[in-house]
């Protein structure tokens, strides 16, 4: 339902959750974020409210890039384990997602083949294990991340991150993502109003985009990963 993801200097997890918060409005059952410092990605989500998400963060999360999530469930009941982020099993990806992937269930199959195991009841758990997949398979990020999105049906906004890396990797089919831009701090959320606090210069992917944001600006590309110019815009918003 919302997606909030924040790459920059200074801590990711303020960011995240006035994000979470300001997106309260479009409705939500379950909340979550993952925050990573370079080592490792810290993951804290529950069902219920993003007030009740931010008491149960006992140990505050520390890193520049993280993403948060607040959920409205079409594949699986509001439960803490079908909470977003999902991550593969050692947590070396972890992703956020709006809409419905189609062939959830046949992905599912073939990774359940292949070892992976599932954790939760949605559709949206195939696609960290998807990218693993292809990490796996030694492939580097961002040429694992587009291989799984390549096999995604259905609509999705999904942006996702790898362990170690300073790098949030969005792509959108059918479902709203932006990106906000300010010096050295990006953010991609599925509505404008998750970042305004913090900048109102945005670009708005278009379905079929493949954007990697990092401390050092943000590249769109198309699904092949052919670079594609798109300008900035200045949104006005009246909250
Ligand atoms: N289909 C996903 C789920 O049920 C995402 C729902 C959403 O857009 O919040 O978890």
């Amino acid at each position: 339902c919302g997606i909030i993801g924040r790459v920059g200097d200074g801590n990711a997890l303020e960011p995240l959750l006035t994000g979470l918060e300001n997106l309260e409005y479009r409705g939500y059952d379950s909340a979550g974020v993952a925050v990573q410092n370079g080592s490792g990605i810290n993951v804290e989500k529950r069902s219920g409210k993003v007030e009740e998400l931010k008491d149960s963060i006992g140990e505050p999360l520390s890193g520049k890039v993280g993403i948060g999530h607040t959920r409205w469930s079409t594949h699986g009941p509001p439960t803490d384990e079908n909470a977003h982020p999902h991550t593969d099993e050692s947590e070396d990806v972890a992703v956020v997602h709006n809409g419905i992937i189609e062939n959830y269930v046949e992905l599912r199959e073939r990774l359940a083949e292949n070892g992976y195991e599932f954790t939760s009841d949605t559709d949206t758990e195939v696609i960290p294990h998807l990218i693993q997949y292809y990490l796996d398979e030694g492939l580097d990020s961002e040429l694992a991340f587009r291989r799984a999105i390549d096999e995604l049906e259905g609509s999705y906004a999904v942006t996702a991150m790898v362990s170690g890396e300073h790098v949030l990797y969005a792509a959108r089919q059918g479902s709203p993502l932006v990106v906000g831009m300010e010096d050295g701090e990006y953010f991609l959320a599925s509505d404008v109003p998750a970042f305004l606090e913090y900048t109102d210069s945005v670009i708005y992917l278009e379905d079929g985009d493949v954007v990697i944001v990092d401390e050092d600006g943000v590249e769109f590309t198309d699904l092949d990963g052919d670079p594609i110019v798109r300008e900035p815009e200045t949104v006005e918003w009246d909250p």
